[in-house]
């Protein structure tokens, strides 16, 4: 394969019907990474071809990504670890807090949709679903997989197709000081094992990733929604999920919610990330400065 030397990945997706077709696999989903001479590379479960196989890495931070047969994505994720039924009233105070800074998401040009990726987010008495939204407008770009730069923060919307470059950014907003914009890709900062490493939350042409689901009762999600493996976890007697969210901007929806939530439901959930307590830093400042808490909020301990 020495061949492939100096071939740079352009693309990290799942190998379509016809590609599974030709080698005469079926059934699972399997990554296909793609070269910028056309080469695709996607990995055999043997020698001989006979299924679909796992790809693993590692990234600088020693990080371990993968991507499972079974369609899987990787990717910066957030963890959650609920009781099956969360207290009424804590929960309630939690879907009032995230309306409350819904507006927010609205006036910094995140785009938030139905756990799809598509409508409107549902934000009821039982539960919390919102997804970025898939057709965002933002200039396509080919990033891969993203995942947060260290020192990565606030939310870049320049990308913007025959829209004006806005003036501020998050930290504008939030706190009145003028930042410097981003231009061009300079929100790009070099590259993880399957993709572009990011310098702020940002999209390449699609805000959606996976589903961020939060119900008061635990439940299988919807059908065709995308959040990983969703089980009783024996260990913390606790229900498993997690949230994809690839550092895109609705990023930083999710990490609020998870703080209102840590707020009002205490030991009821434990919430764990791919970031450390440094890139929740935007939740914490949006929620003190909307609601007057947030601050004092830290990752549960793994
Ligand atoms: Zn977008």
């Amino acid at each position: 394969m020495s061949e492939l030397i100096g071939k740079k990945i352009v693309e990290v997706r799942d190998m379509t019907e016809e590609e599974l077709k030709a080698e005469g696999w079926d059934g699972d989903t399997v990554m296909c990474l793609v070269l910028d001479d056309g080469s695709k590379l996607y990995p055999s479960r043997d020698e001989e071809g006979n299924g679909g196989g796992a790809l693993f890495g590692v990234t600088p931070e020693g990080k371990t990504v993968y991507h499972y047969l079974g369609g899987e994505k990787m990717g910066y994720t957030h963890y959650l670890y609920q009781q099956k039924t969360l207290n009424k009233e804590n929960f309630a105070k939690v879907v009032e807090d995230f309306k409350k800074i819904m507006p927010v998401f609205e006036h910094m040009g995140i785009p938030l949709a139905s756990w799809n990726g598509e409508g409107k987010p549902e934000i009821k008495a039982t539960e919390i679903s919102f997804n970025g939204l898939e057709k965002c407008g933002h200039e396509e770009r080919n990033l891969g997989i993203t995942w947060p730069a260290k020192g990565a923060k606030g939310v870049n919307m320049v990308c913007k197709v025959n829209k004006p470059e806005p003036t501020d950014t998050m930290v504008t907003q939030l706190t009145g000081v003028q930042e410097e914009l981003s231009v061009n890709d300079s929100d790009v900062d070099g590259t993880w094992f399957a993709g572009c490493k990011l310098n702020s939350r940002t999209c390449g042409g699609d805000c959606s990733h996976e589903s961020f689901i939060l119900r008061r009762t635990f439940k299988k999600p919807y059908p065709g929604a995308t959040p990983c493996d969703r089980k009783e976890d024996p260990e913390f007697s606790k229900w498993f999920s997690c949230c994809k969210t690839a550092y895109k901007p609705y990023d930083l929806a999710v990490i609020s919610a998870l703080i209102i939530a840590k707020h009002h439901l205490g030991k009821e959930i434990c919430v764990h990330s791919d970031g450390g307590n440094e890139d929740w830093e935007d939740g914490r400042i949006l929620c003190q400065k909307m609601l007057g808490y947030g601050n004092d909020f830290k990752l549960d301990e793994e």
